[in-house]
């Protein structure tokens, strides 16, 4: 049998890009089992309806138009070394490099009705059909546990279809990794809007039923009832709590793994120098602090394969880590963060000062105008810029693309300070003024009323000196 120069082992985002950058300089091969792989992030508007499930399948000339062969195959075992695979149907595939990009599968909590049918993470195309069908087939009540952007939109998604969806999650506030506190009200308040019930603050202690789940209780004692056990309605409990590394096939390989992934340098080298990994399935550090964070978005695994394709390519190139740039939606709100929250930099031991930047999207004469709130995070010490977070009436991706460039160049307040913005009727506030900049200018003026009162402190605990006070010299 041939050895292929290069073998892939999963066909997500990370696998993808390998393949459209390596396909036509390598013999080499992408695996993955299912039938198509996905367009993960537009999964909940496919349940809302906006759009038909099958544009969410992406096609396979995504891997074979550079030449990348597309094997749909399960992996079962590597042999290290001896360089080869062992696929589920029972073929051998050499090779010279091996990339691991196996990705992560949903965590389900082993709360005691884990098992029950109805209960379910969300990551598949059969998840996403798997939900589909039960609103088809009469489902009334569901409950969505964990109010991270999945959970958030899939909750919408669910209410669209007019389900009654209670959210759970064990933090005070939703979009508890992306936002502080104070920039959740107006989006919970649209979700309650909504009619969303939300039971923050709460952990999921036990899910009840028969066979299938119709109960979810809560640590603080309260159930949710989503169907008597004889209904005909189908029931629905999904948890997006997070994710974890799809590590199944590195099993006494002799592969570093970390508690969050596989072990790579910025190279997306293991510690078997013919072995790679990247995507969602490694383990790597904040690029901010060094210290290992979840990571585990596409746009994180995306430009890992970039780095790991360049290197191949005989470049060298280094990843430098997770910022966790991140969008959703809530309702008519564009939600954007990046960077480090306050709690965030708080735990990773920042002295922090904030600013606000609250104007419109839109010259306020103009029809449409929506309300834009930027919120910057910066050290207070050095006041470079650590994290970031958008709302607004308009698309944020943009703005927080620029913040995640002010982190990344180690902008301090005065950069975003002194930016050089533009400004036109439909798409910005007047020129007289930027949010960005709105933010840096409150976060520097509050660093000079605090240096300021610590001055005043100072000079209130030194004694005055006093004229014909003794000289004690
Ligand atoms: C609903 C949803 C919405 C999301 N929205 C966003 C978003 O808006 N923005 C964003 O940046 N990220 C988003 N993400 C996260 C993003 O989808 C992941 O970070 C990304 O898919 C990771 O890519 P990956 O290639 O590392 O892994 P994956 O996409 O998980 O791919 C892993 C591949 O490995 C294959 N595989 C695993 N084991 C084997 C085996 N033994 N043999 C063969 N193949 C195997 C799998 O079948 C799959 O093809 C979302 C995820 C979900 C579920």
């Amino acid at each position: 049998m041939s050895t292929k120069d290069i073998i892939v082992i999963g066909g997500g985002p990370a696998g993808i890009t390998l393949a459209k950058r390596l396909g036509r300089h390598f013999d080499m091969a992408v695996i993955r089992p299912e039938p198509h792989s996905m367009i993960y992030c537009a999964m909940p508007y496919a349940i809302e309806g906006l759009l038909p499930p099958e544009k969410t399948f992406k096609k396979d000339e995504l891997v074979t138009a550079s030449g990348a062969e597309l094997i749909r195959e399960h992996v079962t075992s590597i042999n290290v070394p001896e360089k080869y695979v062992v696929l589920e149907s029972g073929g051998i595939l050499h090779f010279q490099r091996l990339v691991i990009a196996t990705g992560a599968i949903p965590l389900i909590p082993q709360v005691p009705g884990a098992r029950l049918e109805g209960v379910m993470g969300f990551k598949t195309q059969e998840d996403m059909e798997t939900i589909i069908n039960l609103c088809r087939n009469g489902l009334r009540n569901a409950v969505v546990v964990g109010a991270g952007a999945i959970g958030v939109e899939l909750v919408q998604a669910l209410r669209t279809r007019n389900i009654q969806v209670t959210l759970v999650d064990m933090l005070p506030t939703i979009l508890g990794n992306m936002l502080d506190e104070d920039m959740t009200t107006a989006p919970t308040e649209i979700l309650a809007r909504e009619g969303i019930q939300l039971a923050l603050s709460r952990r999921v202690s036990a899910l009840e039923g028969s066979s299938r789940v119709s109960r979810v209780l809560l640590d603080n004692g309260q159930a949710i009832e989503l169907e008597p056990d004889d209904s005909e309605h189908p029931t629905l409990v999904v948890f997006c709590v997070g994710v974890r590394p799809e590590l199944t096939l590195l099993k006494d390989t002799g592969i570093e793994v970390g508690p969050t992934g596989i072990l790579v340098d910025g190279r997306m080298q293991t510690n078997i120098p013919y072995v790679y990994a990247c995507g969602d399935c490694v383990q790597f550090k904040s690029a901010l602090t060094g210290e290992v964070i979840s990571g585990k978005l596409a746009t994180n695994a995306v430009p890992m394969a970039k780095v790991l394709a360049a290197n191949l390519l005989g470049e060298d190139r280094v990843y430098p880590g997770f910022y966790n740039g991140a969008a959703t939606k809530i309702g008519e709100v564009y939600v954007g963060s990046t960077g480090l929250t306050v709690s965030a930099a708080s735990r990773a031991g920042f002295n922090v000062v904030t600013g606000m930047g609250k104007l419109f999207t839109r010259f306020p004469v103009m029809p449409d105008v929506r309300p834009l709130t930027v919120k910057l995070v910066a050290d207070a010490s050095s006041r470079r810029i650590i994290g970031g977070q958008i709302l607004s009436g308009a698309p944020v991706t943009t703005q927080v693309d620029l913040l995640t460039l002010a982190i990344q160049k180690k902008c301090v307040l005065e950069d975003i300070r002194d930016l050089s913005y533009s400004a036109q009727p439909y798409q910005s506030f007047f020129p007289a003024n930027n949010a960005m900049v709105m933010a840096a200018e409150q976060a520097l003026k509050a660093l000079r009323t605090q240096s300021e009162l610590s001055e005043n402190n100072e000079r209130e605990q030194t004694p005055p000196l006093t004229v014909g006070q003794p000289d004690r010299s």
